[in-house]
């Protein structure tokens, strides 16, 4: 086990954490960055490569990582010099994550750092996250607690779900009714809430991305793009480049663009009006947006060390996306690939083919494959091992 140091952007102190309280012991409302020694590689498979820039001691038997790719025909479809960051399953071309989504490298890491900790897991999902975890849960000799609304429970699968994984299924309750249940459930002395975007092992698992990127092509791009939920992915890629050039492995600084689908744009529409103040939405954003994993209401943008601060740093921007316009640019993307786009990653590319950018651009597709999965495996949706009213105890959960 190690005991990170964190760096809290606001009042400099650097602190050292256990467990999953990552938050300044000053009380700043802000994101810390975990600091790490010099930068080195090992001889570690995937992620595991970079392991001295990781919050954990250890490698798991988790050995994947996300590809690139470069097509000429795509640059020319999109009218620009991209890199594709492929986060999903193909496996002709060697793309191999089987819950098709990049939330499967940030659970990886986060389950590593919650056995090194010796702490179980819980966390409420919609989707993706819960995929993720229910798979990957094997890895580790710890229990993981997922909560999952009923009404999401129905789009989950899992290749093969892990017996360390416990699907709670919530009755007639909405993503924050999740959210509240699974930090009950945390009152338990051996359970930890994961956390989200908050979770070092999370961002510093992402940040990975951009080691890879550096060791690919020698240098880093000139644009990172992204759409984004909690806007995880693209801080962790920030920070990756940001360790990478205070260790003088590059002199660049990507700058940062996020993308976000109409109606739901309170990033985009914050951004545009130069504020960090994010407008409050005021409807169930899951019932209008068709990209549904872009519909966090309490993103990392506002806090100090976030979204707001990196757009600002980089000269970033934010651009908006429909459903139209997102099947379309999906459409143009599976003439090409014969890959189907998650609606995340259709979003992202729509609102990069509007954006005028000049340079190298690493865009980062989220998530794919989903139907190739569903012909070529026996993924199903499993069977909860509990369900649950809102009011009932959670005793019942062994
Ligand atoms: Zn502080």
């Amino acid at each position: 086990m190690v005991n990170p140091t964190l760096l809290c952007p606001i009042c400099e102190e650097k602190y050292q954490v256990t467990e999953f309280n990552f938050n300044c012991p000053e009380g700043c409302d802000s994101l810390p960055e975990t600091q790490y020694g010099k930068y080195k590689t090992t001889e570690h498979e995937g992620i595991w490569r970079y392991l001295p820039w990781l919050p954990v001691e250890k490698p798991n038997n988790y050995q994947k990582t996300p590809l690139f790719i470069e097509n000429r025909e795509f640059k020319k479809m999109v009218g620009k010099d991209v890199v594709i960051a492929f986060h999903g399953y193909h496996p002709e071309i060697g793309a191999d994550l089987d819950t098709c989504t990049f939330k499967e490298i940030e659970a990886v890491c986060s389950l590593r750092y919650a056995a090194e900790q010796n702490s179980n897991l819980a966390m409420a999902s919609v989707g993706n996250t819960a995929n993720a975890f229910l798979r990957q849960s094997y890895l580790e000799d710890i229990n993981t607690y997922i909560f999952v609304p009923e009404k999401t429970h129905e789009d989950l699968f899992a290749v093969e779900k892990s017996d360390n994984a416990k699907l709670i299924v919530i009755k007639d309750a909405s993503y924050s009714d999740a959210q509240d249940i699974a930090s009950r459930f945390c009152q338990r002395e051996d359970v930890s809430y994961d956390g989200g975007g908050k979770n070092i092992a999370r961002r510093d698992s992402l940040s990975t991305l951009a080691y890879q990127y550096q060791e690919k092509y020698n240098e880093m791009p000139d644009h990172y793009f992204q759409p984004i939920g909690s806007g995880t992915g693209a801080i962790a890629f920030y920070t990756g480049s940001k360790r990478l050039k205070q260790n003088k492995i590059t002199d660049k600084t990507p700058r940062i663009h996020i993308a976000q689908n109409t109606p739901f744009t309170p990033i985009v529409d914050a951004w545009n009006n130069q504020t960090r103040n994010l407008e409050p939405v005021d409807y169930n954003p899951l019932d209008r947006t068709y990209a549904k994993v872009l519909t966090n209401k309490n993103p990392l943008y506002s806090i100090n060390g976030g979204l707001y601060d990196i757009l600002n740093k980089t000269k970033g921007s934010a651009t908006t996306a429909t459903k139209k316009e997102a099947k379309k640019a999906g459409q143009k993307f599976k003439e090409i690939f014969n890959i189907d786009l998650y609606p995340a990653a259709e979003v992202g590319l729509a609102a990069l083919m509007k954006t005028d950018l000049q340079g190298k651009i690493l865009l980062n597709i989220t998530g794919a494959g989903r139907q190739k999965l569903r012909q070529e495996t026996n993924a199903e949706t499993p069977e909860p091992d509990y369900i649950i009213e809102k009011g009932d105890s959670l005793n019942v959960i062994k």
